[in-house]
């Protein structure tokens, strides 16, 4: 016997897969979602299908972007020579809202997990070797979390670029061990990047 109607379990069911949503939050969810103004659910659900359908991976930096070419890739005025590596748009954009960065970015989408079975070809990691391969790059600010996997990452990158002579340099700490870029709040992020060191 179903416990709700069909339809409430369905949408209980589709809202249950979503990082950090269990069953709880997903009922609770569910229950909110059938008694909003239909025009509401309609905007959501719109929302979330536009947003699939429509965004994609900007072709220099692979953020995800509206249009072939992110708006940061696309501005002269910022410099092309200096490319920060963070491992998701996300965290792009917390550089961004600093206001501090004027170089352009190089989204990796992930980092490299050995135990998860993610290694540098999993994530755009060839594709930033290809980058500066046809780029005149003069540094490369790896700002990958400060996890395990940030750090290893950063590691891997570092090895990587350094014998083509191109500068490497990882953000300072001050971002916390095991912390989330997109957490952290824009004045220490801004410092972090002022204090970077060269790898
Ligand atoms: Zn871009």
């Amino acid at each position: 016997m179903e416990l709700y109607s069909s339809y409430i379990s369905r949408l209980i069911g589709e809202l249950s897969v979503l990082p950090g949503i269990g069953n709880k939050s997903a009922q609770r969810l569910a229950f909110h979602i059938i008694n909003m103004p239909k025009d509401k659910v309609e905007n959501l659900a719109g929302a979330m299908i536009e947003a699939r359908n429509n965004i994609r991976y900007c072709k220099c930096c692979y953020t995800l972007t509206d249009s072939e070419i992110c708006p940061v890739c696309a501005d002269e005025k910022r410099d092309h020579t200096q490319i920060m590596v963070v491992e998701n748009t996300r965290d792009m954009t917390a550089y961004e809202k600093t206001g501090k960065y004027e170089g352009v970015y190089h989204v990796l989408h992930g980092a490299i997990n050995p135990s998860l079975g993610i290694g540098p070809g999993d994530i755009r990691l060839p594709d930033l070797i290809k980058r500066l391969q046809s780029v005149d790059a003069r540094e490369v600010i790896i700002a990958t979390n400060s996890s395990i996997e940030g750090e290893t990452t950063a590691m891997y990158i570092s090895k990587l670029i350094k014998p083509t002579g191109i500068k490497v340099t990882r953000i300072a700490s001050g971002v916390p061990v095991g912390g989330e870029l997109e957490n952290i709040d824009e004045i220490t992020l801004s410092r972090a990047l002022d204090a970077r060191v060269e790898l």
